[in-house]
């Protein structure tokens, strides 16, 4: 009973406030950031982030006392289900709210946890995440800059690279060497610290695409506080391996909700035609029919995982499980709709193609970084292997 009187009144507020502009799928260059630097491409994107946050919707699960709506996992579901049913896009995304914010909920401090958790969810401080370097990216704990003791503070030095939104971002969640003579997992320490300072630079990497997601990253005699070590100095790895399991949790749509950007059902129609009720194109008919029947077999599998996960309320290493069927199925489906686009789909610039059509070029070739951001498909597949399925080394 009073599940459903929080159905009528989130269904009631979600039609007073969320914005019509926000009911339709969300382009890629539309996606709710936020941070101090952001510009919006359209306007109602902050206007429904900024209600949403006040509602503490941005991060429903949260406790009320650091921005979020402290809902209970049947609430939450009802929240997920009323936004999907006016297909409203979600109110804001980011490492904030996927990985150093629950991070933060589990290893964090109150004190931290006041500091940090409210202009995550508020989306008024943007996060980016300093793990790979050059020399350091499956093998993560190989990583090498360091940080030394000096007062109150840390004295970092060293290179990040990959680091996706590093020149927008206002903080960073690194991991550090704090002991070279210990095994390499542990003498490694996670800490937080500003981007805007003297002794961080920041240098974007150009793509083919002449847009520049993520960075090279230096640091040279920069400074954290020492009361930003998130978990035990030396013990970094295990707050490390936690936020990994949040993050691929996240590509891989493991938490469930979302918004799919479109679907390749859609795409399909407009682009090849229906015949006689069925899409005319019978071999693409049946690769579409069968990409949804995995789509359907998918999201169930997430459901019953969040529920399973709601007395625990940490993913595990089952995170990789969906990091990597989400990552390739996301594959797969922008795979489709080039298929019925044809090269439309291709385009880059010039008359010839709607915005909407160059636009999906570019989704289509960000996706094949899926299977490699947050973990490669092959490391996922190891982790599988040992920690999930327990097979020998
Ligand atoms: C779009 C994008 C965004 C990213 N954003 C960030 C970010 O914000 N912050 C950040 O810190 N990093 C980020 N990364 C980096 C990402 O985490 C690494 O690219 C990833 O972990 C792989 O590391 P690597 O690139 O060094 O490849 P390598 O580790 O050099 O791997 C090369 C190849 O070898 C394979 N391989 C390596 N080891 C094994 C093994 N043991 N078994 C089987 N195969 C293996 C890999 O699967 C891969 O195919 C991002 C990457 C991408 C593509």
């Amino acid at each position: 009973m009073l599940l459903e009187k929080f159905r009528e009144e989130t269904r009631s507020w979600l039609e007073e406030n969320c914005p019509e502009s926000i009911r339709t799928p969300m382009p890629a260059n539309e996606m709710p950031g936020g941070g101090t630097r952001i510009k919006y491409r359209n306007p109602e994107t902050k206007i429904w982030m900024d209600r949403c946050a006040a509602r503490g919707f941005t991060a429903p699960i949260w406790p009320t006392e650091y921005g979020g709506a402290g809902l209970s996992a049947e609430e939450n579901q009802v929240l997920r289900q009323e936004m999907s049913r006016i297909n409203a896009r979600p109110a804001l995304v980011g490492m904030g709210l996927s990985m150093i914010g629950p991070a933060l909920l589990e290893y964090g401090t109150d004190e931290q946890k006041a500091e940090h958790l409210p202009s995550i969810a508020d989306g008024s401080i943007w996060w980016c995440q300093g793990y790979s370097e050059p020399n350091s990216g499956s093998d993560l704990a190989s990583l090498q800059s360091r940080a030394v003791v000096d007062g109150d503070e840390y004295v970092i030095n060293g290179q990040k690279v990959w680091t996706s939104g590093a020149d927008n971002a206002d903080w960073i969640f690194c991991l550090v060497r704090t002991d070279t003579s210990a095994p390499k997992h542990n003498g490694i320490t996670f800490v937080l610290f500003t981007m805007d300072q003297p002794g961080v630079t920041v240098k974007p990497i150009k793509l083919i695409s002449g847009l520049s997601p993520f960075c090279e990253t230096f640091f040279e005699d920069a400074r954290a506080s020492r009361k930003n070590v998130i978990g035990q100095v030396n013990d970094g790895w295990t707050v490390a391996k936690r936020l990994l399991q949040y993050e691929r949790t996240m590509i891989g749509g493991g938490s469930g909700g979302g918004q799919k950007s479109l679907s390749v059902a859609q795409v399909a129609k407009q682009y090849i035609g229906i015949n006689a009720g069925r899409l005319a194109d019978p071999s693409l008919r049946n690769d579409v029919i069968s990409h949804a029947m995995d789509d359907r077999a998918f999201g169930l599998t997430v459901n019953r995982n969040v529920e399973e996960s709601q007395s625990t309320k940490a993913p595990s290493y089952v995170s990789s499980m969906f990091k990597l069927y989400g990552t390739e199925q996301n594959k797969k489906r922008y795979e489709l709709m080039l298929t019925a686009m044809g090269s439309q789909m291709l385009g880059w610039e010039g008359e010839g193609f709607e915005v909407d059509e160059l636009t999906q070029t570019r989704a289509w070739l960000r996706t094949k970084a899926n299977s490699i951001e947050g973990g490669t498909s092959e490391v996922q597949l190891n982790i599988i292997a040992k920690r999930v399925l327990g097979l020998p080394d």
